[in-house]
């Protein structure tokens, strides 16, 4: 399955995240990719609220996983950026939230290309300037 979605705001960009959230499997996994700046952060905290969380999404800089339990499913946002070694993961017991029952939502999986599970939706998110600042594709994929 692929699928493209146009959005022309950060507001735009949020609805669709949101709706993905809210229909969204436990177990599932997500994996977010796009270049500094392009919306990540954006989507993160749309998807959240569509799980029903109120608290703020921020990008989980210090930590390689942040968790959030308030919500309908727990939410484990992952931040791969600054990985240096797939041992890394293995440190945080990273199996444990990708074949959980809780959502992972993983930004930079392509850090990690080798521990990613096999089912997976793959989100891009890429601007085109030629389109205008605002202007972002999302692309969806589920492997
Ligand atoms: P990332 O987490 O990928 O580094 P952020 O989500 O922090 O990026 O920032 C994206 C920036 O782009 C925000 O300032 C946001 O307001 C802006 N923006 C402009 N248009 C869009 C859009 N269509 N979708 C998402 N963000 C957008
Ligand atoms: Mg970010």
């Amino acid at each position: 399955m692929k699928e493209e979605h146009i959005t022309y705001s950060p507001e735009e960009t949020r609805v669709y995240a949101k709706k993905l959230g809210a229909s969204i499997e436990p177990g599932s996994v997500i994996c977010l990719e796009g270049d500094l700046g392009v919306g990540k952060t954006v989507f993160a905290q749309g998807f959240a609220e569509g799980l029903e969380i109120h608290e703020p999404i921020n990008s989980p800089t210090f930590t390689i996983v942040c968790v959030y339990d308030e919500g309908r499913l727990p939410l484990y946002h992952f931040d791969c950026y600054r990985i240096g070694d797939e041992s890394e993961m293995d440190e945080i017991g990273y199996e444990d939230y990708f074949y959980g029952d809780g959502v992972c939502l993983i930004e930079w999986p392509s850090m990690i290309p080798d521990l990613l599970p096999k089912h997976r939706i793959l989100i891009e998110i890429q601007k085109n300037l030629e389109e205008g600042l605002d202007y972002r594709k999302i692309t969806r994929k589920d492997l």
